[in-house]
């Protein structure tokens, strides 16, 4: 007998497989998980090839321990993808691959259990003929077990177990004599229409001609799907999903989402639509769902008894081996990038994806991210536009900007933060029984509490931040390290009383909200009041039912919700964001504001948007209130080429973290001398290191190198190569490198 051996991906810090002697009884297949020695532990790993020599020694090779039979090896173009994502992102294929799985699935002993697959039964025609004849009157249990295979296409053997106790040992009698077959898992009836085609609202003529595009698509085909909000970009997606899967009746589609939970409506139109899907046919993938799900949806997907995956960033990565379509809704949203780990964007690895697959690819936004708008001014990516709202009679909003400078010197006072104008606005709402938003970026009460007297600041003891005051939670609290303390009565420095909550948070402005728009109904809704599970929704839910007059709230309210009745918003403290020091705040705050501003005037009756500001002549703030995205982008554009910065120019960023700063700094300092002789290098900028904005985050302290390239591949060869270089240099408590950073 020939020695077999198999190369082994590990999720380990080290871009090297592992080779292993294999001698198992089961054939070894590349894309088969094993498990493996590693160290003075066993660990699962994926056979990425299997080889007949191996240039390890054999005193120093070990043995393969086991072999996952039952899960269908993962397909060579998935460990291409992940091999791509690795190399892309400067790690290993290991980190990549096994991160990516269910947690369930690498974990061997949970092997068995989780994969042992339902055996199904379907009754023959012989069967059917026969069964009721030869069994006997009084075996009731018999006859109930013969009833629900002739009522069922198929019956489970958990089920069949639940009629009659000794189903198996029946059903192997049964088969023997042709009364039953085995039934495959269930897949829907070939050829029949997976929509119901009755209720299909009638697409506007901008929906038709997107989704005549994008079925109509051959091979690789990446299509921007930019709509303004509301114009029905949901309803092109399905459209182009039904019938992509109506015509590939075993095709699979993967539409990715920023956050399942905070939109539940989008989860709910695809459930309704593909009902006619059979049972499971539509699996959700995201970070909340328990790990037997999570494994269960997952290999739902691998095995393609899942139609359509709707998940999240991480799903991206989902086995999907009859994958003939990828959706990415609000492809500009910061959460499509992972910020741990690997540091991916999901957004990215879906063009490449598709690509890969030569299937289209639809990104959807209003204001989609300026990387994706400039491909489409190359016309590299085919845009798709919907100017109008799709709902008859719904318009867009008519945005106003208030001046608070010009309230404040006409005399009319703003009321904690709120100007008159919005107040007014407000008090009109609840007079019409229509319901209002508030907006405002910063959850607590108040971001500061300082004493007067003598200047002192409540900040975190373990980060260089200030502590954020939270005033139904009676806690000062750090909303980077999760410290937390009781908020003191008086000053501890000077004793002063007086200690005084500055600027202000959702809290406080929920609280203003209620004294100055009395009888309104308030809700808030951020981070904190949603803290437990599922309780946004349910949150919500009161906002959908009208139970709520002004709903107050951070970002998480501007996401994709179909609000009916919401015809206000206003928007406090979005000033901040114009100063910002980081090139892509304003790209941020527009599509933010774009966003919020959206969830007014959905529904027929007219929109408008208040946004209290400083600086009412800012460009991006009449271009928001011409709802101009595109003069907004392309002047950005032109900024950003002029500047020099992305998607004019390839980064990434490595960042370091110090028991000091000093110690950080040394060793990116360090890092940057050693980068200076690699291959391509010297097609790269490399800039000083900086302390990050907030330096100390958890007594640990933050330092970031930034380089710069005109050329991608420069930039690439020269990260490669600086890898072994960065993994040998010590004094820093940990490092990493980030391709493609969005926050610099
Ligand atoms: P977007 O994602 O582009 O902001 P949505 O997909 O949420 O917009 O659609 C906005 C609203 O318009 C939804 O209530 C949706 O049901 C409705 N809608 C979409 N297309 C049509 C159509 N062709 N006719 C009538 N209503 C539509
Ligand atoms: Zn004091
Ligand atoms: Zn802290």
């Amino acid at each position: 007998m020939t020695d077999v051996f198999v190369r082994v991906a590990i999720d380990q810090p080290m871009p090297v497989l592992f080779d292993y002697r294999y001698s198992l009884p089961a054939d070894p297949i590349a894309g088969k998980l094993v498990l493996v020695p590693f160290g003075r532990r066993e660990v699962v790993g994926l056979i990425c090839e299997v080889l007949s020599t191996t240039d390890v020694p054999a005193n120093k090779l070990r043995d393969v321990s086991n072999i996952c039979v039952d899960c269908p090896p993962l397909s060579a173009q998935w460990i291409a993808l992940a091999s791509f994502a690795a190399d892309y992102y400067q790690r290993g294929l290991g980190e990549v691959a096994l991160p990516a799985l269910p947690q369930a699935l690498r974990d061997a002993s949970r092997w068995e259990r989780l994969l042992a697959v339902e055996e199904r039964f379907s009754l023959l025609p012989a069967g059917r003929a026969e069964i009721h004849d030869v069994l006997p009157a009084r075996a009731t249990a018999l006859r109930r077990l013969a009833d629900a295979l002739a009522a069922e296409k198929s019956l489970g053997l958990s089920d069949a177990r639940a009629l009659h106790p000794k189903a198996a040992a029946i059903f192997d009698e049964w088969l023997a004599r042709g009364w039953i077959e085995r039934a495959a898992a269930e897949t829907p009836p070939p050829h029949e229409s997976p929509t119901g085609a009755a209720q299909l609202p009638h697409l506007t003529d901008e929906q038709r001609d997107a989704v005549t595009a994008i079925a109509g698509a051959q091979g690789f085909a990446p299509f921007l799907l930019h709509g303004v909000t509301g114009s029905g970009k949901t309803e092109v997606y399905l459209h182009a999903l039904a019938e992509m899967l109506s015509a590939q009746p075993d095709a699979q589609a993967l539409v990715l989402v920023p956050e399942i939970n905070l939109t539940p409506q989008f989860e709910a139109a695809f459930r309704a639509r593909f009902a006619a899907l059979a049972a499971g046919s539509i699996v959700t993938m995201h970070s909340g769902l328990a790990e037997g799900e999570r494994a269960r949806n997952w290999l739902a997907a691998h095995t393609g008894s899942a139609r359509i995956v709707l998940g999240t960033r991480l799903a991206i990565l989902a086995s999907l081996p009859k994958l003939e379509m990828i959706v990415v809704d609000e492809e500009h949203d910061p959460a499509y990038k992972q910020q741990e780990g690997l540091r991916y964007s999901a957004r990215d690895l879906a063009v490449y994806r598709a690509k890969q697959l030569d299937i289209p690819v639809v990104l959807g936004s209003a204001t989609p991210s300026l990387e994706t708008w400039w491909q489409a001014e190359q016309g590299r990516y085919t845009r798709l536009t919907l100017t109008r709202r799709a709902v008859a009679d719904a318009a867009l909003p008519v945005v106003r900007l208030v001046d608070l400078e010009e309230e404040r010197q006409r005399g009319r006072a703003s009321v904690e933060g709120l100007s008159g104008p919005l107040i007014a606005a407000l008090k009109s709402r609840l007079e019409r029984g229509e319901q209002s938003l508030v907006f405002l970026n910063r959850r607590g009460y108040a971001p500061i509490l300082s004493c007067e007297a003598c200047g002192w600041v409540a900040g975190c003891p373990r980060c260089s931040a200030y502590a954020v005051l939270h005033k139904p939670e009676r806690a000062l609290r750090c909303h980077h390290c999760g410290w937390e303390s009781r908020i003191p009565k008086s000053c501890p420095e000077c004793g002063n009383i007086d200690i005084a909550p500055m600027g202000r948070g959702t809290q406080r402005v929920e609280e203003t909200l209620a004294s100055v728009v009395p009888g309104a109904r308030v809700l808030r809704i951020d981070a904190d009041s949603t803290r437990r599970k599922g309780s946004a929704e349910a949150l919500f839910s009161d906002v959908h039912a009208g139970e709520v007059d002004i709903l107050v709230g951070t970002q998480m309210i501007a996401k994709g919700h179909d609000f009916r009745r919401v015809t206000l918003v206003g928007v406090l403290n979005a000033d901040t964001a114009l100063f910002s020091h980081d090139f892509r705040a304003s790209e941020r705050l527009f599509a933010q504001l774009t966003q919020v501003s959206g969830r007014a005037g959905r529904a027929g009756l007219p929109g408008e948007v208040l946004i209290q500001t400083r600086y009412p002549r800012h460009a991006l703030y009449l271009a928001l209130s011409r709802q101009d995205y595109v003069g907004f982008a392309n002047a950005t554009l032109a900024e950003r080429r002029d500047a020099r910065l992305p998607p004019f120019v390839y980064q990434a960023m490595l960042r370091a973290e110090g028991r000091t700063l000093e110690a950080a700094i040394a060793f990116l300092e360090e890092a940057a001398a050693a980068f200076a002789p690699l291959p391509g290098a010297d097609r790269v900028t490399v800039y000083d290191p900086v302390p990050l904005t907030i330096v100390k985050v958890f007594n640990v302290h933050r330092a970031q190198l930034l380089l710069e390239s005109g050329s991608r591949a420069a930039l690439q060869s020269a990260l490669r190569a600086w890898q072994p270089v960065l993994r040998s240099l010590k004094g820093v408590l940990r490092w990493n490198v980030e391709v493609d950073p969005l926050d610099v």
